[in-house]
């Protein structure tokens, strides 16, 4: 098969559209003969990588993918040739006490694929018949596998660790970037009101198409964090998304009285202070999570399926320009998902 492949780390160079043998299934696997992949900023970070990262090379990277089941491997029966399906990226052993307890996103041997796993920028993948979800007839492959991990993680944080309400106001920090945009129509869909924080004209348009009630722009006004308490009547918000990190300090301030503070990543680097007088005061409560879990991918893909909640889609490139794609995606002009179209 043809793959998008790395020897070692580095800049957008390092990727080598080539030759690579194409994986057999396993017993309880199916090989999917992959028509679209998605690009995410952790494909970057796999590419430069990270002190204590160990991959085997080559390396694919990718987690997102949607294609046609070419071949079971032994065992599997939910799966034939010929059925379109989107990837899950979480690799869970389905045997530990968190994988029995329907928490797989917390297994003891968690992976995702293309980070320490070959993934999704090749013709063909390899994956247990479980991280497999079927695609209804005619719904394009490229819109699934662009949905898939931002909504995954979208899903699981909002609904799942932050059990959102209908009537709750969630501000979402960022009007930027796949998570956020999922966050803003998964909230409106629970039947919250929805404010955003953002600095760019294009991405704050972006965040009202799809749903935002209210916008604050924090480049004319840093102290965004007592707009957010005039707009809810001094109150504050019920939830705060906030994938930033360094605006903790603000985001806990417009936090109401027992808000929860949701994180799943941290665009403006990993550690910040942290005022702990705002926690305990305001009885706040700070909800991590990374990914989610079988169930989740389930649930908020079926509504992506019935056009409830829909992946905001950017740039297309053939596989063989991936390197152009990820440089696209640092470069943080997209709009929304940037995908690989794979022939
Ligand atoms: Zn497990």
């Amino acid at each position: 098969m043809k793959a998008v492949m790395l020897h070692s780390h580095g800049g957008p160079e390092v990727l080598e559209y080539t030759d690579f043998p194409t994986p057999e299934p396993g017993p309880g696997q199916v090989l999917v003969r992959l028509k679209a992949a998605a690009l995410n900023r952790l494909d970057l970070w796999v590419r430069k990588g990270w002190p204590g990262i160990k991959l085997e090379y080559p390396h694919i990277p990718g987690a997102d993918g949607a294609g046609e089941v070419a071949a079971v491997g032994a065992g599997v029966r939910k799966w034939a040739p010929g059925d379109w399906v989107v990837i899950n990226s979480n690799l869970s052993c389905g045997e530990c006490d968190y994988c029995l307890a329907g928490m797989d996103n917390r297994c003891r041997t968690w992976q995702l694929l293309g980070e320490t796993v070959r993934g999704t920028y090749a013709q063909y993948v390899s994956i247990s018949a479980g991280n497999l979800h079927r695609i209804p007839d005619g719904f394009s492959p490229r819109t699934a596998a662009a949905a898939g991990l931002v909504f995954h993680t979208a899903w699981h944080s909002l609904i799942r660790r932050g059990r959102l309400r209908a009537g709750e106001t969630v501000l979402v920090v960022g009007a930027s970037g796949g998570v956020n945009s999922a966050c803003i129509q998964i909230a409106k869909l629970a039947g919250a009101r929805v404010i955003v924080v953002g600095s760019n004209a294009t991405k704050m348009e972006l965040a009202q198409a799809l749903g935002a009630d209210d916008l604050i722009d924090r480049s004319k006004d840093e102290n965004w964090s007592k707009q957010v308490f005039m707009m809810t009547d001094k109150r504050g918000a019920d939830v705060v998304v906030d994938n930033v990190g360094t605006t903790f300090p603000q985001s806990f301030r417009a936090a109401s009285k027992g808000g929860r503070i949701l994180t799943v990543g941290n665009t403006g680097g990993p550690q910040f202070e942290i005022d702990n007088r705002f926690i305990f005061s305001k009885h706040l409560s700070l909800l991590g999570s990374t990914m989610g879990t079988h169930n989740d991918f389930a649930q908020v893909m079926e509504l992506i399926f019935a056009g409830k909640l829909k992946a905001v889609l950017d740039r297309d490139f053939p596989l063989q320009e991936a390197g152009a794609a990820q440089e696209y995606l640092a470069s943080g002009e997209q709009l929304g998902k940037v995908t690989l179209s794979i022939g």
